[in-house]
């Protein structure tokens, strides 16, 4: 039996969920992505804690994944263990008149519709950004003005030997689509909010509000990991690209989004491939049109 196949069969003694030769299609917003060894969907701490201790005894690459909101899986899969934290951990709670303790696989759509349904304001800006309490706090996630670090108060996270930490906000250097977790590792379990109480009809019209200029300007319809870039020092990637003259530009299902340049979208059946060389090819095109130069924002699951 390969190592693959032993940590499978461990997974499955100790009754943790998990499927082999799962397509990551499946599993990413963006529609991308073959198939990973092991897909293994664990339901309790002990069990993430298997999970990685396994993938260490037998040396297998493993991948946290959230929503898969801010993902492009390759082609060629992941042979090892992508680790899905989203298919369960979805408790919210109130703890107290001003902070809200969410799990990691928990929407944070859901956080925030949790708040306005407790007329509690602070986490308006996430209702409808489609990943994940461990995501948005992996990415800081924000939109409209609004960042999860201005509403987090601490994060319960899981280092890889398996021991649990509980940090400030502050200690998890959060910034600009960035946090310690980046470069450090580290599984996020639960994350708390801090919050404040506010007229609950105004906070339900602030979300309605945003969620109309989202509808009005994204391509919501379409796969996609939203915006493909972050926004460049004194600049926004939309505009560049938009200016360039890229929009709808496309190679084979993989496109500028005619509707919101920022947006680098999966038509129908676009590989990685095609989108590695759409993001090669806006890259280039926006610097040679204006001297900036695009990072991307998505993350690559690959090994
Ligand atoms: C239509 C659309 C609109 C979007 N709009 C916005 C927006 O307005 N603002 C914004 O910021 N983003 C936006 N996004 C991107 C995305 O939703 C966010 O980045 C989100 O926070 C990602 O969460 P996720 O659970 O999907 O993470 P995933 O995509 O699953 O993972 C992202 C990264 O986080 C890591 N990760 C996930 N969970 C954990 C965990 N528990 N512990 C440790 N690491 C973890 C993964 O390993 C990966 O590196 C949008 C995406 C789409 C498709």
């Amino acid at each position: 039996m390969d190592k693959l196949e032993t940590a499978f069969q461990f997974l499955c003694d100790v009754g943790i969920e998990a499927n082999r030769h799962i397509a990551l299609k499946e599993y990413t917003t963006l529609h991308i992505g073959g198939e990973t060894q092991i897909l293994a969907e664990p339901s309790s701490i002990l069990q993430i804690q298997q999970c990685i201790a396994v993938c260490k005894q037998y040396r297998i690459d493993w991948y946290l994944l959230g929503n898969g909101s801010n993902v492009l899986a390759m082609d060629e899969g992941f042979d090892g263990m992508v680790i899905v934290l989203s298919s369960n951990f979805h408790s919210i709670v109130l703890e107290d008149a001003v902070h809200v303790r969410a799990q990691s696989g928990a929407a944070i759509k859901a956080v925030s519709a949790f708040c306005a349904a407790h007329a509690l304001s602070g986490l308006e800006f996430a209702c409808g950004i489609p990943g994940s309490v461990g995501g948005a706090v992996y990415m800081n996630a924000g939109a409209y003005g609004g960042e999860t670090r201005d509403v987090l108060y601490e994060a319960v996270w899981m280092d890889e030997q398996g021991a649990l930490h509980t940090s400030s906000a502050a200690e998890l250097q959060l910034g600009y689509r960035h946090s310690r977790f980046s470069e450090q590792g580290g599984i996020i379990l639960e994350a708390v909010f801090e919050v404040q109480p506010k007229n609950q009809t105004e906070i339900i019209q602030h979300m309605e509000e945003l969620m109309r200029r989202r509808r009005e300007k994204q391509p919501l319809d379409a796969y996609s990991a939203g915006s493909t870039f972050k926004r460049p020092q004194g600049a926004y990637a939309s505009a560049l690209i938009r200016d360039a003259g890229l929009m709808g530009y496309h190679i084979r299902d993989a496109q500028v989004s005619e509707k919101h340049a920022g947006f680098l979208i999966n038509q129908n059946a676009a590989s990685s491939q095609d989108f590695l060389e759409l993001i090669q090819q806006v890259k280039e095109t926006v610097k040679a049109h204006s001297g900036y130069e695009l990072e991307c924002e998505i993350r690559f699951l690959k090994k």
